[in-house]
């Protein structure tokens, strides 16, 4: 045994949600290798011991949908509506960027993931080589897509496009990195963005080569219905025309499903990532994540990108999934702790396709685990542990976050980050690059 746990309060979501007081987790080459309220036998004397005497001790939470390298945008334009804010100022300044920006503001994404214990993410954004670099790098899990766009349909070629042909070398390259630590999804990034020529040949190409999707769906009240003035369809009945849904789909938002929607979606198997902050702060509305579940879909919880957010707090999204969802119902059950909590781990890992590697403490799985500490005043006392991690707990509560059995961050410091090398380079290269550019530059900026 490499590493035991010891004295935590183990929270496992797994099936019967087992919880062990005092309980014990061994990890044994990267895996989860013992689960119990009392201590492995002595035959399995681990090579390090951690105490977690007043911590309580959880899967890592999974983060389905963000745009890692947005860090680089935290805060330069809030307060707008979602057209306003893509259109006239984040498309602006994301045209500056280039591979080391985008690695740099993906591995400080990516330390702020880790120090708020989400072990895995889903992302979607251009750059997707410098992105695979940063994770590959960091030890955090992945799945990572392209984020592809089409406005001008004239002569296109799957073949022969650049963000598909990306996508297509990021698969030979990245896919199944570190025995499945990456995983290379394509992406759509939304219907108002892109046209049918587009979802024909990325469906058939997924379709054809086994590939998960990830899009961004109903975002807005005026995206669902200038898609339906046009079509005559909502965007989700629009897209499965066009066999979008026939492979495993992360669709992020959903805010505006219609009833036949969620039907459609749960029939596909398509994972809602709900995005509440970033719905909040954009004015999107609000999803009815009761009725998506209801109506047999799977719902996860993502941030989206730090620019609509502003930070990767998951245990943020937690919160208020739960609280928005009560106020939606006028019903303080509407999505309880425990379904919030379960959307962050359990149906997260689902979502992923990596629900028989993670999202639950259990022997054979792997080591994605977190500590986070309930010796703080705001998490004491304690009467149930589940609602405060949904209620009461933070990102900043998190003492220590493991994947597949490593410490990637614990007590302040990232092992496999050199966070000031990081801020550095963001500092004296990436910022300036986006935000000083220079020459023709300044013609494309806002
Ligand atoms: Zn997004």
């Amino acid at each position: 045994m490499d590493t035991l746990f010891s004295n935590a309060t183990v929270v496992t979501m797994d099936e019967s949600m087992h919880q062990y007081t005092g309980g014990f987790v061994g990890v044994t080459d990267g895996k989860i290798s013992y689960v119990g309220k009392n201590p492995p036998p002595e035959t399995e004397k681990p090579k390090e011991i951690i105490d977690g005497t007043g911590m309580v001790l959880m899967p890592g939470l999974i983060n389905c949908h963000t745009h890692l390298p947005m860090t680089i945008l935290r805060g330069y334009a809030d307060d707008y509506d979602l057209q306003t804010w893509l259109t006239d100022y984040i498309f602006p300044k994301e045209a500056h960027l280039d591979d080391r920006c985008v690695k740099a503001a993906t591995l400080l994404g990516i330390a702020e993931c880790l120090q708020f214990g989400v072990t895995s993410v889903t992302d979607m954004y251009d750059h997707i080589d410098a992105i695979a670099e940063a994770v590959a790098e960091s030890g955090i899990k992945a799945n990572l897509s392209r984020g592809t766009t089409l406005f001008d349909p004239e002569g296109f070629e799957f073949d022969k496009y650049p963000a598909c042909q990306e996508l297509v070398a990021a698969r030979e390259k990245w896919h199944n990195y570190d025995n499945g630590r990456i995983r290379i999804e394509a992406s759509i990034h939304g219907e108002y963005t892109s046209s049918h020529e587009l979802w024909d040949a990325m469906a058939e190409y997924c379709i054809n080569e086994g590939v998960r999707m990830h899009i961004h769906l109903s975002e807005t009240e005026s995206e669902h219905n200038s898609c339906v003035e046009k079509y005559g369809l909502t965007p989700a009945q629009l897209l499965d025309c066009h066999h979008v849904f026939d492979v495993p789909t992360t669709a992020a938002h959903c805010v505006w499903l219609t009833e036949e929607d969620r039907k459609l979606l749960a029939k596909r198997g398509v994972s809602a990532a709900h995005n509440p902050i970033s719905n909040l702060k954009l004015a999107s509305g609000v999803a009815d994540v009761m009725a998506m579940v209801k109506d047999g879909m799977n719902v996860c919880l993502g941030t989206d990108g730090t620019a609509s957010n502003n930070n990767l707090d998951l245990f943020e999204e937690i919160k208020a999934a739960a609280l928005l969802a009560k106020e939606k119902h006028r019903d303080p059950t509407a999505v309880s702790a425990t379904a919030a909590l379960m959307m962050a781990t359990v149906c997260g890992a689902r979502a992923q396709g990596r629900d028989t590697e993670c999202g639950m403490i259990k022997e054979g799985m792997d080591a994605d685990l977190i500590l986070v500490d309930f010796t703080r005043p705001h998490l004491m006392p304690c009467h149930n542990v589940i609602s405060s991690l949904a209620y009461s707990a933070r990102g900043g509560d998190v003492c220590l976050t493991m994947v597949r059995g490593k410490v990637l961050y614990a007590g302040g410091k990232f092992p496999t980050i050199n966070l000031s090398a990081v801020v550095k380079e963001l500092a004296e290269y990436a910022m300036p690059k986006v935000f000083q550019p220079t020459g023709s530059d300044e013609s494309s900026a806002s």
